[in-house]
């Protein structure tokens, strides 16, 4: 009788933890920035933004990033660093 009430009080709690209680904490995406060292989320609902490699590796530099496509996916702070530091370039990507 005790062990069947125990067994029963287990599965709850390992259910409800998994998914409420960690989305309060940090947001959880499917994206992760492509930069180098950076563990930021990259999703677009997170002010994720896609460039083009090359124009990335003139910021960070080909081993700067932890992708080598020919479209890298940055999070919003890795983008506004890149942004800033192409300031003085005219913007071209599309
Ligand atoms: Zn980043």
């Amino acid at each position: 009788m005790g062990f069947k009430s125990n067994a029963r009080k287990r599965r709850d709690e390992s259910a409800a933890s998994v998914d409420s209680k960690k989305s309060e904490e940090e947001y959880i995406g499917q994206v992760k920035c492509d930069v180098a060292g950076c563990n930021n989320w990259a999703d677009k609902k997170v002010g994720g933004r896609k460039l083009a490699f090359d124009r990335a590796a003139d910021v960070w530099g080909e081993s700067g990033l932890s992708r080598d496509s020919r479209r890298i996916t940055v999070c919003k702070s890795c983008y506004r660093a890149w942004k800033k530091a192409k300031k003085d370039e005219p913007t071209e990507w599309s």
